[in-house]
């Protein structure tokens, strides 16, 4: 077994997941975080939902190991679902135009063809039978697969399942160097480490750390925002994740209440900050977005809206919706776990294929997420493009 040392930079909930897979394999692994609890930036502003129905290849295969990776998490982390928040409802997409009935099933056909076998079409007597809230919805695509997890939650159990890494929080990394035996040098907050390897999993901070190493990462920085109504009745307690195709709005139960997002993000690459102001009008924005299809919803979020709380961070969106996983190229050791714009969801896959990627039991060249793709023209098309960014 290797004793190599590794160094994770960032303990979001990739970087959590990155140290136990690393801890697995054999490594003697670090984490270092500079704020004094995990997942404490971007991870718990996350809904924490999960699915497989994409639209490449790459994402369904790493979503799909995910989802399995979730269903037996008890087996893996040594804790039961319920305390991770873990729900399998579905997703629902909906829309009140019957002039999508033809693409929606075009688009089924499309996800059963690439193994997506969880998705179904609905129809308007379905709806009104199994899901009373949906308004004046006439069409649709129930997604059985659909799940999630508290985003803290599932943080915190990569932390607690693996006891031999070293977790150390309140320490800044603020230069990372090699050195001329191929170590790493990393300066921090609390004074010089060494390493064999490093892996940058510092979220929305990762392409400018990258960009010293010659490296620009392919990504939008972007701004998305959520909002919590509480107090919904049993009927959206119960209910599977909601989604009106026409514009990319969404909720889902949580906590008695509800969360209610869009995605209909204004696509500006910004600098990353700790910290994301939500804009005014959003709970407006999302009331008029979701109320062709949960009418009951949008009054309430508008009725309470002295009640409702805000959160937001940064998604970090490639170029073909695609994490970046593997190897920095030029910098032997120096590797990068970043593009996470579903990081909960896809945190398991791709903690596992970084962990490989260290242990040299994955080629890059059969590595899907390396950053070498852009380049040699092999990224996959947009995978995100259907339904109001829900592809
Ligand atoms: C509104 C919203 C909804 C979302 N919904 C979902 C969803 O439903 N499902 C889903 O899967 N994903 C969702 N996401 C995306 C998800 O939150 C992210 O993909 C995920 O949290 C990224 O995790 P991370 O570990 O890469 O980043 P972060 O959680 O940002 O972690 C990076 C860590 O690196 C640390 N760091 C940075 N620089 C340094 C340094 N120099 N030294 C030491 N530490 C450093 C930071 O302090 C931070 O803790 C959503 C995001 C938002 C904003």
């Amino acid at each position: 077994m290797s004793q190599e040392r590794v160094i994770v930079v960032g303990g979001g909930v990739v970087g959590a997941s990155s140290a136990w897979w690393l801890d697995r394999s054999g490594f003697d692994v670090v984490v270092l975080e500079r704020r004094d609890s995990f997942g404490s930036v971007t991870t718990p502003n996350a809904l924490g939902t999960i699915r497989t129905q994409y639209g490449t290849r790459v994402l369904i295969d790493l979503a799909q190991e995910s989802l399995s990776f979730y269903r037996n998490v008890t087996e893996h982390l040594g804790i039961e679902p319920w305390a991770l928040g873990w729900a399998n409802h579905g997703y629902l997409y909906l829309s009140d135009n019957e002039e999508h009935t033809s693409r929606l099933q075009a688009s089924l056909a499309e996800y059963q063809s690439m193994g997506v076998t969880s998705s179904s079409f609905v129809g308007e007597s379905e709806i009104r039978d199994r899901f009373p809230f949906a308004g004046s919805a006439v069409a649709g695509i129930f997604h059985g697969d659909g799940s999630w997890v508290d985003p803290r939650r599932i943080t915190q159990a990569w932390v607690d399942a693996s006891p031999a890494v070293d977790w150390r929080t309140g320490v800044e990394v603020t230069a990372i160097s090699s050195t001329s035996s191929g170590a790493w040098e990393l300066e921090t907050s609390q004074g010089a480490l060494t390493a064999d390897r490093v892996v940058i999993c510092s979220g929305p901070y990762a392409p400018a750390m990258l960009q010293q190493f010659g490296v620009t990462v392919p990504v939008k920085i972007t701004p998305r925002y959520k909002l919590f109504v509480p107090d919904m009745d049993e009927v959206h307690a119960a209910a599977p994740l909601v989604i009106n195709i026409n514009n990319g709005a969404y909720w889902r139960p949580v906590d008695g209440g509800v969360w209610l997002s869009h995605s209909n993000v204004d696509g500006r690459s910004l600098e990353p900050a700790d910290t994301v102001a939500v804009p005014d009008g959003f709970l407006d924005d999302c009331a008029d977005q979701i109320e062709p299809v949960s009418p009951a919803l949008a009054a309430a979020a508008r009725a309470r809206r002295d009640d409702v709380t805000y959160a937001g961070g940064f998604q970090v969106y490639p170029a073909d919706d695609a994490p970046i996983v593997g190897e920095v190229p030029g910098a032997a050791g120096l590797y990068m776990n970043t593009g996470h714009w579903a990081g909960v969801m896809l945190s398991p896959a791709c903690g596992r294929l970084l962990a490989d990627c260290v242990a040299g039991t994955v080629d890059d060249g059969a590595n899907p997420c390396r950053i070498g793709r852009f380049a040699d023209g092999s990224a996959e098309r947009h995978g995100t493009n259907k339904f109001g960014g829900w592809g």
